[in-house]
């Protein structure tokens, strides 16, 4: 069976390690959303890991699974951060200006039309 491609999403939390593969990066954020969700409940958790890699047949030294890197060079928590924030804006775009905020926005970074600063908090005007 080739695997060419498949994404394989984990989570390392106190007492949990889960894994599953997922045909896309838009269905591997749910997983960790609701794995995270199921940690945060639990009160001896000391720390939580996870990310997202990527079957791929022509891996550098012979390794198979790699870490998933979208287009713009994000790896998965910083492609969720980036989710984040957009959803956190009417839109998704800029308050100030209203230019589209970047796929590749992260926290504090400022609008590149107005400055304008993002962040993941909702803003209470
Ligand atoms: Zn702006």
């Amino acid at each position: 069976m080739d695997k060419q491609g498949d994404l394989e999403v984990w989570y390392i939390g106190s007492k949990t390690e889960r894994r599953i593969t997922v045909k896309s990066v838009d269905k591997a954020m749910p997983y960790i959303n609701e794995w995270t969700k199921a940690d945060l409940k639990d009160d001896s958790i000391v720390f939580n890991s996870m990310g997202l890699e990527i079957y791929d047949n022509n891996g550098l030294d012979g390794l198979m699974w790699q870490e998933y890197y979208n287009d713009s060079g994000l790896d998965i928590e910083a492609i969720m951060i980036a989710k984040e924030i957009i959803d956190s804006y009417p839109n998704g775009v800029c308050p100030d200006c209203l230019e589209k905020i970047p796929e590749d926005v992260s926290d504090e970074d400022g609008c590149d039309n107005c400055g304008h600063v993002f962040s993941t908090q909702k803003e209470n005007d």
